[in-house]
């Protein structure tokens, strides 16, 4: 049990009655660590479970008010790793990964160093915008399609802009995407967001546009900000085709004696294996974005210790996985094709402590003054170099554990031919 005051004793007691709700502690309080503090006594009475290992002291719980988490109790422990250096567009990076799975960073680590020995890897942002889709109803399908018109007419579509891009100095409305399910009507924002990821962003421009198209049409009733179009957070193919954030695609040619003494196998058996496995293996599967070995194994890890939205892995990790041979033949051409990267350097939990110093070890910490946008973008393509380590990695210990299988296999049919002889 806590050290409890005799004032606090009455505030516990309080909570535990159900006479002061826990939320309006930090605001009564004033006191961020006290307010958690209180909450974890009362729950602990409530519940007779004492949260041991969970700690309380150590944090900042005023980094979080408002902003990233409500009822604060104390804060979960990850570990967090390093693999690299990761040598992406002839500079080097040490990436931050948190994650309680062995042998992940080792693995994106062993990656890491078969791409650095091989001349390192090269990316391409190849689209940057966040989307957001309202879903609003009109009363017939006739005016729906007269909004569609209206908000695709190239001179209409100028003044949504503007009013648009008043949400703020970073958001540039890049287009708009209609669909319809009978009288409803979806339409799919898109825009630049600087260095935030954006949903605030974009949403607000949103609601800015909703309010100026209720004029012209003041028979719209918007059923949602959000009507899934957009689509946040769950496995949806306009993502996988359109993209959603940042549009990476990374690329490095790994040399045949690389192949063989860093990821022990060979050329052919990592083109073979990725076939079956990643394009054939995912067909069969039915995959939405899926035509990977784990991209989401990497994404998480790098998303939780640079303060991204976990949620978002869905479709961040959104990935084909190409590999070829080349050079003759001698050679392995190794990509990874990532539509829907969902990342920011401002907002959300990037500006707490430890998730802005694993930014800052990446050097792309907060917003970019030279060319806002730039670190965020940045940061996507780090995101894909790793998950482009972490594939060559995993598919070459599947590969050599091909090998190893059918090695014995061979040995033990030859044993059994000489015996039978
Ligand atoms: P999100 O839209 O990702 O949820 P927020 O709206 O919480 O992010 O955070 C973005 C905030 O950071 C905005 O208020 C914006 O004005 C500010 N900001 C400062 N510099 C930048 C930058 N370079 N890019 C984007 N936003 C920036």
């Amino acid at each position: 049990m806590l050290a409890v005051t005799e004032e606090d004793e009455e505030i516990i007691s309080s909570v535990v009655a159900g006479k002061t709700p826990s939320y309006v502690l930090e605001s009564n309080l004033g006191d961020c660590r006290r307010a958690a503090g209180i909450r974890r006594e009362a729950l602990r009475r409530m519940t007779g479970r004492a949260l041991e290992g969970l700690p309380l002291d150590g944090f900042d719980y005023g980094s979080i008010l408002r902003q990233c988490c409500e009822l604060p109790v104390g804060y979960v422990q990850l570990p967090v790793g390093i693999a690299g250096p990761l040598l992406l567009d002839r500079r080097q990076y040490y990436v931050p990964m948190a994650t309680t799975e062995g042998c992940l960073v080792a693995s994106t680590n062993r990656g890491c160093k078969a791409i650095a020995e091989s001349g390192g890897a090269a990316s391409v942002v190849l689209r940057d915008g966040m989307t957001r889709a309202p879903v609003v109803r009109l009363p017939s399908v006739r005016r729906a399609a007269e909004l569609v018109a209206f908000v695709e007419e190239p001179s209409n579509f100028e003044t949504l802009a503007v009013v648009f891009n008043r949400s703020s100095r970073f958001a540039r409305l890049q287009g708009i995407q209609c669909a319809l399910a009978g009288r409803n009507l979806y339409m799919r924002f898109s825009c630049s967001t600087g260095d935030a990821m954006g949903m605030n962003m974009v949403s607000k421009g949103v609601q800015n546009v909703l309010d100026y198209l209720q004029g012209d049409f003041p028979d719209m009733d918007v059923m949602s900000i959000s009507g899934n179009f957009c689509s946040d957070k769950k496995p949806a193919a306009v993502n996988w085709i359109e993209g959603r954030g940042k549009s990476v695609v990374c690329e490095a040619t790994i040399k045949e004696e690389v192949v063989k003494k860093v990821l022990k196998t060979t050329v052919p058996a990592l083109v073979e294996l990725n076939m079956i496995k990643n394009l054939a293996g995912s067909a069969v599967a039915g995959a939405l974005g899926g035509f990977n070995a784990h991209a989401s194994n990497i994404v998480s890890a790098v998303f939780i210790a640079t303060g991204q939205d976990p949620a978002q892995n869905v479709e961040s990790s959104h990935c084909i996985t190409m590999m070829e041979a080349v050079n003759d033949g001698k050679d392995l051409h190794v990509s990874v094709t990532m539509p829907s990267i969902e990342v920011g350097t401002v907002g959300g939990g990037t500006q707490l402590a430890s998730q802005a110093a694993c930014l800052d070890l990446l050097g792309v910490k907060g917003a970019s003054l030279e060319s806002p946008g730039s670190n965020a973008r940045l940061l996507a393509s780090i995101v894909a170099g790793a998950v482009l380590a972490g594939e060559l990695s995993l598919m070459s210990a599947h590969a050599a554990g091909h090998l190893v299988r059918s090695h014995m296999k061979y040995n033990r049919s030859s044993k059994d031919v000489s015996k039978a002889a």
